[in-house]
């Protein structure tokens, strides 16, 4: 099972991927976590992807379809995946296609999280991170046991940098230019299925495991 989250930033697409992946085996993949690792461990690969993260911008389509490709071409990816910030563009999602065609395999499913902007913002700033283990938090609405700290690995949780009001605005903007076509051209494809994303985490998730059987 091959599965893309759609959505804005901070609709919840990771939170959901994660829940995805556990109930139905397969690895949650991340572009943004790949990069974001990267920056931590202070490879080439993150200095060059930090410089358009910090704007609020897409990290250049070569750079990031070389790195998503090289990771649903490991071992664990054979019995499929659930992509979370990836396709951003449409060339993206056509090269995605492509590489896929080539294996006589596809994408099964497009899940489209809706949330207007107007909760976007009020979301991103409550957003708390782990940078160690990728974990996710929220202030009020998914409150980590000890305030500031990683449930899963104890590490301190932080406000990332690209969450900050003014950046989640320049997000925004990109998304609407850049990502959203990516609705019309999965409906196109008939897998396109959206949930709304304002309900609660659980809720949603229910009306994914609906979609996806
Ligand atoms: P969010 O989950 O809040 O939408 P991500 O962790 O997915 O944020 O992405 C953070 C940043 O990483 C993006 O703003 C962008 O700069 C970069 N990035 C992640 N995935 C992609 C992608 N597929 N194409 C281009 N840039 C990306
Ligand atoms: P994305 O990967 O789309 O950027 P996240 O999954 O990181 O979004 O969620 C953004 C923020 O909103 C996080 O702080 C997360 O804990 C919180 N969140 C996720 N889903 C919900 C929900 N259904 N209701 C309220 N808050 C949510
Ligand atoms: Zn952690």
């Amino acid at each position: 099972m091959k599965i893309i989250m759609l959505g804005a930033p901070g609709a919840g697409k990771g939170t959901q991927a994660k829940m995805i992946a556990e109930k139905y085996d397969v690895p949650h993949v991340s572009t943004g976590d790949i990069f974001r690792a990267n920056i931590k461990n202070g490879t080439e690969l993150g200095m060059e992807a930090k410089k358009y993260m910090d704007e609020g911008l897409l990290v250049p389509d070569e750079l990031t379809v070389r790195i998503l490709l090289d990771r649903v071409a490991q071992e664990d990816c054979r019995k499929g995946y659930v992509l979370d910030g990836f396709p951003r563009t449409i060339p993206q999602a056509e090269v995605l296609d492509e590489a896929l065609g080539k294996t006589g395999s596809k994408i099964d499913y497009a899940i489209n999280v809706e949330v207007p902007d107007e909760n976007i913002v009020k979301r991103m700033s409550g957003r708390r991170a782990c940078l160690s283990c990728g974990a996710t938090y929220h202030v009020e609405h998914v409150p980590p046991q000890k305030e500031g700290i990683c449930d899963v690995c104890g590490k301190e949780l932080v406000l990332r940098d690209d969450d900050k009001a003014e950046t989640v605005r320049n997000r925004l903007d990109v998304y609407h230019k850049q990502t959203q076509p990516l609705i019309d051209f999965y409906q196109a494809k008939g897998i396109l299925h959206s949930v709304d994303g304002t309900a609660d985490m659980n809720d949603v998730f229910a009306a994914i495991t609906e979609i996806l059987g």
